[in-house]
């Protein structure tokens, strides 16, 4: 569904992404685990246009999409989760859902994502009218996956999804994730929080400085020495 080809994105003269290559397949959860500052939002804001690779390809169901704006990326069927959620604060939540189908024109359909959005957190159906920046901060992280929804993606990006949120909330979240992959999207899933994500992951690839230098199964991953020692503190 997604390939990334050698794919090298810079800001200014620094160089973040060297030479990145990986792939997701339909119907998968890829993780995407590393410290701070090893290229993971990067990796993201190079995939939906908004910091565009300077060298390789992104393709898209065989399409080239790293010439694209981000616009013409989100058409195209992929939605980001950014970190820090970023909802609009002084917004309602509905309007923030409605705002996550700003490229759309399907009424019905717009009107049918809505209902499953809301039956898939039926806290933001509790709250629809409140504003989004009265929300706690696991309820904000499920409007931020809500609204990426409302535009119908066939990818999901999440950027840290986890961060900032107690423990009993990751859980949530992370079963929500799943519950939306079994529903039929793919989703790619960066994150520190290795442990968790790799526990929901089919496949994993751990980046370091801006490089990719370990990919498997989430499975193997789990139980590779270097990955216990640097990232699941064991
Ligand atoms: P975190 O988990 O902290 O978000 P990350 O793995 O997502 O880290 P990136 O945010 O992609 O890492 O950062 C990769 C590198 O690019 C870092 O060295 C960072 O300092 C640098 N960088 C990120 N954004 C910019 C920017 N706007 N201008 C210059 N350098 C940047």
């Amino acid at each position: 569904m997604l390939e990334l080809r050698r794919v090298c994105t810079f800001y200014g003269n620094i160089q973040a992404l060297h030479e990145v290559s990986l792939t997701i397949h339909k119907g998968e959860i890829v993780t995407l685990i590393g410290a701070n500052g090893a290229g993971k939002t990067t990796t993201l804001m190079s995939i939906c246009g908004v910091v565009p690779p300077r060298q390789g390809e992104i393709l898209f169901e065989g399409r080239p999409i790293h010439i694209l704006p981000p616009d013409r990326v989100v058409a195209l069927g992929i939605s980001q989760v950014p970190e820090g959620r970023l909802i609009f604060p002084e917004m309602t939540v509905l309007e923030n859902l409605e705002l996550g189908a700003f490229l759309r024109s399907d009424t019905a359909g717009i009107q049918e994502d809505l209902d499953y959005v809301l039956t898939l957190f039926p806290i933001l159906a509790e709250r629809r009218r409140q504003l989004g920046g009265t929300l706690s901060g696991g309820e904000q992280q499920m409007l931020a996956i809500s609204r990426a929804l409302m535009a119908r993606p066939r990818l999901l990006l999440l950027d840290e999804p986890s961060l900032g949120l107690a423990p009993i909330v990751i859980q949530q979240i992370f079963a929500i994730i799943q519950r939306v992959n079994k529903a039929g999207t793919t989703v790619f899933l960066v994150e520190q929080n290795a442990h968790q994500a790799l526990k929901i992951a089919h496949r994993g690839y751990v980046m370091e400085n801006g490089r990719i230098t370990l990919e498997d199964s989430a499975h193997a991953l789990l139980a590779n020495d270097e990955v216990r020692r640097a990232y699941l503190g064991m």
